[in-house]
């Protein structure tokens, strides 16, 4: 007997038909005589709807309350579930976060799990029930409802799946795995039967939505495999592990971020400590900085460009703003009209010449760079928005289209 867990996304719960092929699967594998904890999401965009409900009301909300209103979108989808199940004439029962013994930072709208005190979880699963747990949320040191950012259901499974030493621990979804690209955006993307939690790790950090980044880095933590699949097609998906078990892909895949930003500060004077006192203050108030770009000093000043979230951007400019004038810099702009694309690979430390071919592909379709950045495994370029799916098409084209 295993003991296995399945996460499944909000469009996998998004309708009581859906919620019924969900209490299949899940009844499914209980049948055959495993252990099953079952993590849902709130149902289709929920959370997006509420966000936009509490915008109505109070656009700015205290992040309290903002944690409070959307963690309730997946006490709705859990007891849906559960009650599915019921039906099905299984035991089963359905915990909320906090329940479940998930203990997170007080960080509201972004905490991170601190402890998983499974005992109830374990109490449940010995009465043979089925558990379904709420994903996305969890309690503070206040006794209050915490949310773990946008996405955060996977971690929820993945931790699950690591204080429990899970066999298995399986992300349905809606598409039928790990794809060289969005499929839904490069209709000829290929799907990897398996990829390394480092190349995982950076697809999701850089734009690819399928796992959470987080999820992720716990999974490469505690080495708890995860497969990715489909809720509604029931094929094999794609397996995430560890990468000494397999050969290194030259590319993996091509992801995008549309949520980024850059700011400039132009004139700087060129001496010691100004970059320093810069990036303290944004880290100062937890804002990270990304592709960071300094010109060659110049008459004296010099150019600092970064990028950062979008998210960040009003609160970074104000904190700028004053710290700004006071250096005698000439002046500070933004853009926030970019996206990052970027393609990831664990083979590309030893095959030189991939920069190229991805700026081959990026001047063939005209597109113009603003800047780049490497690292071992992956190569980002920041571009102009609008073009940033031609880019994609582009890249993902020159390396996977040969025939
Ligand atoms: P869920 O609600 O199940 O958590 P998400 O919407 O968060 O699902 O993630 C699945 C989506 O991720 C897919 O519908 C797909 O459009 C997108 N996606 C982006 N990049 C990739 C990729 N490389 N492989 C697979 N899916 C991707
Ligand atoms: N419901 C949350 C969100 O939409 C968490 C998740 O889906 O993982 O971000
Ligand atoms: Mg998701």
């Amino acid at each position: 007997m295993s003991l296995i867990v399945q996460k499944f996304g909000g469009s996998s719960v998004a309708n009581a038909e859906r919620v019924f092929n969900v209490a299949d699967i899940v009844t499914k594998t209980y049948a055959k005589g495993n252990d099953v904890v079952v993590v849902v999401s709130a149902q289709g965009d929920t959370t997006d709807d509420l966000i936009e409900k509490a915008k109505e009301i109070n656009p700015d909300a205290s992040k309290r309350e903002m944690d409070m209103l959307l963690s309730s979108g997946e006490q709705i989808s859990a007891s849906l579930l559960a009650m599915a199940i019921e039906k099905l004439g299984y035991p089963v029962i359905s915990l909320l976060g906090w329940q479940a013994g998930f203990q997170t930072t007080s960080a509201y709208g972004s905490a991170r799990i601190k402890r998983v005190l499974p005992e109830r979880i374990k109490k449940e699963i010995d009465k043979h029930r089925i558990v379904v747990v709420t994903g996305f949320q969890g309690v503070n040191r206040y006794d209050d409802m915490t949310t773990l950012g946008r996405g955060g259901s996977d971690t929820s499974a993945v931790a699950i799946a690591a204080v429990m030493h899970a066999d298995l621990c399986q992300i349905y979804t809606d598409v039928e795995g790990v794809y060289t690209a969005d499929p839904r955006k490069v209709p000829n993307a290929k799907k990897l039967s398996v990829i390394s939690y480092d190349e995982m790790l950076e697809l999701a950090t850089l734009g690819a939505q399928v796992l959470n980044n987080r999820s992720v880095e716990m999974a490469k933590k505690y080495n708890i495999e995860l497969e990715v699949l489909s809720s509604l097609t029931r094929v094999p998906g794609t397996i995430v592990k560890e990468a000494t078990k397999m050969e290194k892909m030259l590319i993996s895949g091509v992801a995008k971020d549309e949520n980024v930003s850059r700011i400039s500060i132009i004139g700087v004077p060129d001496r010691p400590g100004f970059a320093f006192r810069l990036f303290s203050k944004l880290a100062a108030k937890n804002i990270n900085v990304d592709i960071i770009l300094q010109s060659v000093g110049r008459n004296g000043t010099k150019d600092i460009s970064f990028t950062i979230s979008s998210d960040n951007l009003k609160e970074a400019m104000e904190i700028l703003q004053s710290y700004v004038e006071s250096t005698g810099a000439n002046y500070l702009d933004y853009n926030d009209n970019i996206a990052k694309v970027s393609v990831v690979g664990a083979g590309m430390e030893s095959h030189p010449g991939i920069a190229s071919d991805m700026f081959e592909a990026l001047f063939e379709a005209n597109i113009n760079i603003h800047m780049i950045s490497t690292s071992e495994i992956k190569i980002s370029v920041l571009i102009d928005r609008e073009d940033a799916d031609k880019a994609v098409s582009a890249i993902h084209n020159k390396f996977f289209d040969v025939e």
